[in-house]
């Protein structure tokens, strides 16, 4: 039986090395996150068997479901990548390799204590560039004093930035979105840019993304 999610996933793999060519950037500068939220575990299983090692899951009782359901596939790497509440970190410090929507401290210090004993999460900081005021994500203004106190958790790596601009079809403006947040992770000495979803990755690995979150192009529209 095939869902041809196989053929979705070498023509994203195809599609994300054009991309890298274009930019004259290594194709292994790029992670793929496959997005499977609200997908269910056999899609996730199907993937894996496919070659696909990175996984990215928006909520956090959904991600910790997963991974118990799926513990038996090894290599498996888990990125929270949706907004955390302060109650749900456990489940995300105990088996995300990376979480992509850190944007506030008591976020961040519950986080910290719960990795303690363990390896340091690696965690992207979500700016918001595309200035709306409902969206999640710091202000970059904010970033300095944000960073200043996060870098001192011991149970933590800031190891990039993150952001979920506005959809448009204007392809200037995306790209303004994305080199605004390359500029920002170069001026604070952040290398790691999670950018990108199947609306507009192409465009993101261009301007530098190294990791890029892509669900609908894989597994299909959600509902
Ligand atoms: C859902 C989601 C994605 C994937 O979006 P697609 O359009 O399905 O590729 C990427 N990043 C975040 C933060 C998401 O919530």
């Amino acid at each position: 039986m095939s869902t041809g999610l196989a053929e979705r996933l070498a023509s994203v793999k195809a599609r994300i090395a054009k991309a890298c060519e274009r930019a004259g950037r290594p194709v292994e500068s790029v992670t793929l996150v496959a997005v499977s939220k609200l997908k269910p575990a056999a899609l996730i299983r199907e993937a894996y068997a496919a070659g696909q090692r990175d996984f990215g899951e928006n909520y956090a009782q959904e991600l910790r479901d997963k991974a118990q359901e799926l513990s038996d596939l090894e290599g498996l790497r888990w990125h929270a990548i949706g907004p955390l509440q302060t109650n749900k970190v456990k489940y995300v410090a105990k088996v995300a390799s990376a979480f992509h929507a850190l944007d506030r401290l008591e976020v961040a210090r519950e986080l910290s204590k719960r990795r303690e004993g363990t390896s340091p999460l690696p965690c992207y900081v979500e700016v918001n560039v595309g200035g709306e005021s409902t969206k999640s994500g710091l202000e970059p203004a904010a970033l300095p004093d944000f960073l200043g106190q996060a870098r001192a958790l011991p149970g933590l790596t800031l190891v990039g930035l993150m952001s979920l601009p506005p959809p448009t079809d204007d392809v200037a403006r995306a790209r303004g979105y994305f080199d605004a947040l390359r500029e920002l992770s170069r001026s604070h000495g952040l290398p790691g840019l999670s950018m990108g979803t199947t609306h507009d990755f192409e465009l993101a690995i261009e301007a530098g993304a190294t990791l890029v979150r892509v669900g609908t192009a894989l597994f299909g529209e959600r509902d």
